[in-house]
């Protein structure tokens, strides 16, 4: 249905400018360490696909029509709820990490180790936040290729990008970071 595509488009809208103050700013930012490797570059090209390009070609074009389904209404409708949710906690994460936040894996000059907010509760919420919008993009874009590409290419990206980024955290912030890991969950929050 046409309106769960348009509900899409306004979700990517909404990202772009929920980030795009704070990328402004962090571009200016001193560096002290830069870990952008070959494979990080590549699984963010990946990334960009299945969140953006694909869905793109399946919007304006009908190449992709062979493998449209259909769902129910209310399975939009559940979409478009978990598409909420997704930007309102992009939105939070946002605003607690401030400068911090980096779309490759950076620290800058200047970092601090963000405990509070949201990231008083998991270490992730901007990776969080896009397992709910990959599970989201399949209930609005109801095609098998735009739907769960952005699902497929996420999962990898997850786990390398975990992995590095809390290492370099862990090298950069030591001893605060390992007692940050013991008392977050990675993306859902920890039980008492
Ligand atoms: N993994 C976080 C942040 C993603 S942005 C999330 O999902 O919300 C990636 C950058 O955030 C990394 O390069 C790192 O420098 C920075 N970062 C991650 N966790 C941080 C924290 N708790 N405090 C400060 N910076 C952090």
């Amino acid at each position: 249905m046409t309106i769960f595509k348009a509900i899409f488009w306004i979700a990517i809208i909404a990202e772009m400018v929920i980030r795009a103050p704070i990328s402004k700013k962090q571009r200016k930012e001193a560096k002290s360490e830069q870990r952008v490797s070959t494979q990080e570059k590549t699984l963010l090209g990946v990334l960009f696909l299945g969140m953006f390009f694909v869905p793109l070609i399946y919007s304006t074009t009908s190449w992709l029509d062979f493998a449209n389904y259909s769902l129910p209404a209310w399975a939009g409708w559940l979409g478009t709820a978990l598409m909420v949710c997704a930007l309102v906690i992009f939105w939070r994460a946002h605003a607690d990490l401030g400068l911090n936040w980096s779309p490759s894996l950076e620290i800058r000059k200047e970092h601090t180790l963000i405990k509070n907010g949201i990231f008083g509760y998991i270490r992730h919420p901007m990776y969080a936040s896009q397992w709910v919008w990959v599970i989201a993009q399949p209930l609005l874009l109801q095609n098998w290729i735009a739907g769960f590409l952005n699902l497929l290419i996420f999962i990898p990206f997850y786990i390398l990008r975990v992995r590095a980024e809390e290492q370099m955290m862990l090298d950069t912030f030591g001893d605060e970071y390992r007692k940050y890991i013991a008392e977050t969950g990675a993306i859902l929050p920890k039980g008492k």
